[in-house]
């Protein structure tokens, strides 16, 4: 990778990371909004939305410091940037191009996941790679 592409993927990444931290903060929980007397009914659903939000806002922090790691290798390591960490080959333009931060080819990445659903036993599971 040149080193016009370089600087390419570190305005990406610079690009994203403003966006993530321009985010709106998580919803307040339920109870707290002044007019609201809070419904023994409604506290299950006040709880859940907590919930999401709180898992939303980790979700976030967790972007960012992928996003952080990445400018990192662009910076020090340039010749590692781009490469699969664990085959070694290039990763996909494209799929850099959308999610400049991963360190996995596809292939890489699918075993990965595989792997951990087979840990998780039965564990439902999430594959978020990014969010909008
Ligand atoms: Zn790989």
């Amino acid at each position: 990778m040149d080193q016009k592409d370089l600087e390419y993927f570190r305005l990406l990444l610079l690009a994203r990371r403003e966006a993530l931290m321009d985010a709106p903060p998580p919803v307040e929980p339920l109870r707290d909004a002044p007019t609201d007397k809070v419904d023994e009914d409604l506290q299950p659903l006040a709880e859940m939305n907590q919930m999401i939000a709180s898992n939303r806002n980790k979700a976030r922090l967790g972007s960012i410091r992928l996003i952080e790691e990445a400018i990192e290798r662009i910076d020090e390591e340039p010749d590692e940037y781009g490469l699969c960490l664990s085959c070694e080959e290039p990763i996909m333009r494209r799929r850099l191009e959308l999610m400049p931060w991963v360190t996995l080819c596809v292939d890489c990445q699918s075993r990965q996941e595989q792997a951990q659903a087979n840990r998780a036993a039965g564990g439902r599971r999430h594959i978020t790679d990014y969010e909008d």
